[in-house]
C-alpha cells in the first residue's frame, strides 16, 4: 500500500462507477432509454424483455433518430444534444441533459444502438461492449432509434447479485412505463415480456382511461378529474373522490413537468387537504400532474432524478393543497353535495346485497340539497336534546317532505323520485366540526356565559390532561378556569353548545384526550374532532322534528358535507333509478 500514489481512474472504472448512480436495475435502464424516446418527440415507443430485463431490453422508437456522427458520440460520457451551458438547466424542457445514461448502460452490458433521421438515406447501427464501440454498420430501418442492451451487469457481478427476484425487477419495469403511459397520454407504450404484451396503452386511449389500465379499474372509479390554475403554476390530474378513499397510501403518482417525482411535501399538502375527510389509515388515489416553469424546480439533486427541489417550497404546497380544495368545490357545486359514490363493499353490505355490484350499478350521485347563500350559522340545539322521547315519530317533514328517524340512528327523507338517508351522529360531527374549525380559524369565538358555571371535579388522571388542554379548549370558544386542587370550573362555552350537557361533553373529551397517553394535543385539529363527536347527537338519541330540520339544515350550509371529520359518509342517496337497478328491472 505504501508505495500507492493518487491516480486517475482508467475510463473503464469512472464508467462502471457512473453507471452505479444511473442504472440500478433493468428498469432503471428502461426508464432512461423511454425518456431519450420521448425527448426525441416519440409518439410511439415499444419495449421488449426477455428475462425479466436481464437478458435483453429493447426500446424501439419512432422519434427524429440520430445521424451516425451524433450516434457514436451518444454513447460517450457526457455527450448530450439537450444542454451546452448550465444556465440551460433553468429552460430545461427534456428528460435528459446529463449525457449519462447510454454511455453508462453501455459500460455494463452488451448494447446496440440502430437509428436512423427522417432525412437520411439509410440507417446506421452502432455495437458497443463494455463502453467501446465494436462495429459500425448501415443498417435498414424507418426513421427513429432502437437501443439493445443485453446481458446488463455482465461485467459486474456485484450488481447483479443485488437484482430482486425475476418477479420483482419485472414488476418494477411495469411501474415505470406505467408511469410514462400515465403522463404522455398522447403517446402509444407497450411493454412486451418472451414475446407477451403485458401492458398497452394505446394512442387513442384517454388520461382516465390510463389510469383505469395502470393504477386499476378499482382507483380509477373513485376519481375525478381536477384542473386548477394560479399564477404560473397549474395542476391538472385525478384524485379521490372524498367518500372513496383507499386502505393503501400506495396509489399516489405525481408529475412534476411530466417527469415522475417523489415529494414528502406535496404528499403532504395532498393529505391536508383530505384531513377531515379521510378516517384513520385511509388515503386517496391520486395522479398528479403539476406544470411548474422550468427556472423554479431543480431536476438536478438525484442520479435518477427522482427527487426534486423547488426554489418556492411554500407556494408549491400551497398551490397542490388549493387545487385539490378547489375540486372539492366543484364537485360540491355540481352534486349538490352529496358525494354518494360508496365504495361496492360498503353499499353491498348496507343493503344486503348478494355479491358486489358492477360499477355501473354504483349508486349515482344525485343533486337534492340546496345551498343556502348565507353562511350566518345558527346554533340549533336550542330546544335540547330530547333523550328518551316517546312515541312514534310519525307526521314530521322537512321542506314538506316526509321525514322519519330509522333506528334511532338515521335520518330518512322520503322524496318523489327517492330516498335520502342521514347519519345523525356523522352529519352532526360535520356540522360540529366546521362550526369549531371556523371558530378557531377566525378567532372570533361566539361564546356564552353560563349562568350557573359547571364545576368539575377531576380524577389525577384527567386533571393532569386538562392541563395540558386547556388552552386547545379556550381556542375552542371554552373559558375554564383552574379552581384548586383538582378542581376546575367551566364559565363559558361555545355559543353553539348551549344546551348540551357541558359536563359530559368535556369529561368524555378528557377521556378521549387521555387515552393518547403522552400525547400533547399540539394539534387543534384532534380537539375539534374530539369536540364535535363528543358534541354531537349519538346514534340511538332519539330526536324531536325540530332536532332532524337543524340537522338537514346545517348540514347544507357545511363547507365539506358530504363526510364527517373521520371520513364516513353523512349522506345516502337512493334514487328511483337506483332501486330499479337494486330489483333488476332494468
Ligand atoms: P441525455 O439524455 O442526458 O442527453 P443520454 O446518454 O441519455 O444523455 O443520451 C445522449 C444523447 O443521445 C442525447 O442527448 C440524444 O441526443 C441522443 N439520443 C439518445 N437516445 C436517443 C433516441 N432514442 N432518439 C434520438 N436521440 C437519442
Ligand atoms: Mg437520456
Amino acid at each position: 500500500m505504501e508505495n500507492k500514489k493518487v491516480h486517475v481512474l482508467s475510463d473503464e472504472v469512472i464508467g462502471k462507477i457512473a453507471a452505479g448512480e444511473v442504472v440500478e436495475r433493468p428498469a432503471s435502464v428502461v426508464k432512461e432509454l423511454v425518456e431519450n424516446s420521448l425527448d426525441a418527440g416519440a409518439k410511439s415507443v415499444m419495449i421488449d424483455l426477455e428475462a425479466a430485463g436481464q437478458g435483453l431490453i429493447r426500446v424501439s422508437d419512432d422519434g427524429q433518430g440520430m445521424t451516425e456522427e451524433d450516434a457514436m458520440l451518444a454513447c460517450e460520457h457526457h455527450a448530450t444534444s439537450k444542454i451546452s451551458a448550465i444556465t440551460d438547466l433553468d429552460s430545461l424542457a427534456t428528460f435528459g441533459f446529463r449525457g449519462e445514461a447510454l454511455s453508462s448502460i453501455a459500460s455494463v452490458s452488451h448494447l446496440l444502438l440502430t437509428t436512423r433521421t427522417r432525412d437520411s438515406d439509410s440507417g446506421v447501427s452502432i455495437q458497443v461492449e463494455s463502453g467501446k464501440v465494436r462495429e459500425v454498420k448501415p443498417a435498414a430501418r424507418a426513421h427513429g432509434t432502437t437501443v439493445e442492451v443485453r446481458n446488463l451487469f455482465f461485467n459486474v457481478p456485484a450488481r447483479k447479485k443485488f437484482l430482486k427476484s425475476d418477479s420483482t425487477e419485472l414488476s418494477e419495469i411495469i411501474n415505470v412505463t406505467g408511469r410514462f403511459a400515465l403522463s404522455y397520454p398522447e403517446a402509444e407504450f407497450k411493454l412486451s415480456h418472451g414475446g407477451r404484451v403485458i401492458l398497452h396503452a394505446a394512442s387513442g386511449l384517454d388520461q382516465i382511461g390510463r389510469i383505469r389500465l395502470v393504477m386499476g379499474q378499482d382507483v380509477a372509479e373513485g376519481m375525478m378529474p381536477i384542473s386548477y390554475r394560479s399564477g404560473k403554476l397549474s395542476m391538472t390530474g385525478y384524485i379521490s373522490k372524498p367518500s372513496v378513499t383507499r386502505k393503501d397510501r400506495y396509489s399516489q403518482v405525481l408529475f412534476v413537468n411530466k417527469r415522475f417525482v417523489r415529494s414528502k411535501s406535496i404528499t403532504d399538502a395532498v393529505m391536508d387537504a383530505y384531513s377531515s375527510l379521510l378516517e384513520r389509515g385511509r388515503y386517496p388515489a391520486v395522479a398528479l400532474f403539476l406544470e411548474v416553469p422550468a427556472s423554479e424546480v431543480d431536476v438536478n439533486v438525484h442520479p435518477a432524478k427522482l427527487l426534486v427541489k423547488f426554489s418556492e417550497e411554500k407556494m408549491i404546497k400551497t398551490h397542490v393543497y388549493d387545487s385539490i380544495v378547489h375540486a372539492f368545490s366543484v364537485l360540491k357545486r355540481e352534486t349538490g353535495g352529496q358525494d354518494t359514490t360508496l365504495e361496492e363493499n360498503t353499499f353491498g353490505s348496507t343493503l344486503g346485497l348478494p355479491g358486489g355490484m358492477a360499477p355501473s350499478q354504483r349508486l349515482q350521485t344525485q343533486a337534492s340539497f340546496e345551498y343556502a347563500v348565507e353562511p350566518e350559522r345558527t346554533a340549533f340545539l336550542g330546544g335540547g336534546l330530547k333523550v328518551g322521547w316517546e312515541g312514534a315519530p310519525r307526521g314530521f317533514t322537512h321542506e314538506g317532505e316526509p321525514l322519519f328517524q330509522v333506528g334511532k340512528c338515521f335520518i330518512v327523507r322520503i322524496k318523489d323520485n327517492g330516498l335520502g338517508i342521514i347519519d345523525q351522529h356523522a352529519a352532526h360531527e360535520r356540522i360540529f366540526y366546521e362550526y369549531f374549525s371556523n371558530a378557531v380559524r377566525s378567532g372570533s369565538k361566539e361564546a356564552q356565559n353560563l349562568l350557573f358555571p359547571v364545576r368539575l371535579d377531576l380524577t389525577a388522571r384527567d386533571a393532569e390532561v386538562m392541563e395540558t388542554a386547556t388552552e386547545a379548549f379556550c381556542a375552542l370558544g371554552f373559558k375554564i378556569e383552574h379552581f384548586g386542587d383538582r378542581s376546575y370550573v367551566v364559565q363559558t362555552v361555545p355559543a353553539i353548545l348551549n344546551d348540551a350537557d357541558i359536563k359530559s361533553v368535556i369529561m368524555d373529551a378528557l377521556g378521549d384526550l387521555s387515552s393518547r397517553v403522552g400525547r400533547k394535543i399540539d394539534h387543534i385539529d384532534e380537539m375539534i374532532k374530539i369536540m364535535a363527536c363528543r358534541a354531537a347527537v349519538k346514534a340511538g338519541d332519539e330526536l324531536s322534528e325540530h332536532e332532524m330540520n337543524s340537522i338537514l339544515e346545517q348540514l347544507k350550509k357545511c363547507d365539506l358535507p358530504f363526510t364527517c371529520p373521520h371520513g364516513r359518509p353523512t349522506v345516502i342517496e337512493i334514487s328511483v333509478e337506483d332501486m330499479e337497478k337494486m330489483f333488476r328491472r332494468n
